[in-house]
């Protein structure tokens, strides 16, 4: 994902990547991506901003029944690049033997991530692995005795008489 700005004037320069392979790292193993990314780099004094779209398709796997499953993603980013770095730390390093080379596969991992929910779930309600044998509990209880106690019996307990 390199865009060359070699010839970047007045005009930004746009560009569009199809369905490129990422690797998105994650504690618990890395989330493969296909991303398509399109947008455009506008030159501003000696900066230039980048600003653009990433449509992502992410291999997920549930954090809590590890389930394999897919979800979309699609995000609105902005980022700028220069050749030196600004006091903040919030600029991307120009890459290339002569800085006019705009990588933007950092920027496209970091929107990603920054996207993606602290914990990862199939669904919201779902139930997770069984702590004792491992059984998927979205398919049907295991019959495990797990010290659960069923919330309506919690407050039938709770009752005073
Ligand atoms: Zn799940
Ligand atoms: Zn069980």
């Amino acid at each position: 994902m390199l865009v060359d700005i070699a010839k970047l004037a007045l005009v930004p320069i746009d560009f569009a990547f199809e369905k490129v392979s990422l690797s998105i790292p994650r504690d618990g193993g890395d989330i493969e991506a296909i991303v398509s990314v399109k947008g455009e780099v506008a030159k501003d004094n000696n900066i230039y901003k980048v600003k653009g779209n990433i449509s992502a398709e992410l291999s997920l796997k549930c954090d809590l029944c590890l389930k394999a499953f897919e979800q979309h993603l699609d995000l609105d980013f902005e980022e700028i690049y220069s050749d030196t770095q600004d006091e903040d730390g919030e600029y991307i390093l120009l890459s290339g033997l002569d800085n006019k080379i705009v990588d933007l596969k950092p920027a496209v991992i970091g929107n990603i991530i920054l996207n993606l929910p602290m914990r990862i779930v199939c669904s919201q309600d779902c139930k997770g692995l069984c702590p004792k044998c491992g059984h998927d509990l979205n398919e049907g209880d295991c019959g495990c005795e797990r010290g659960y106690i069923n919330p309506q019996f919690e407050q039938l307990l709770g009752l005073k008489f």
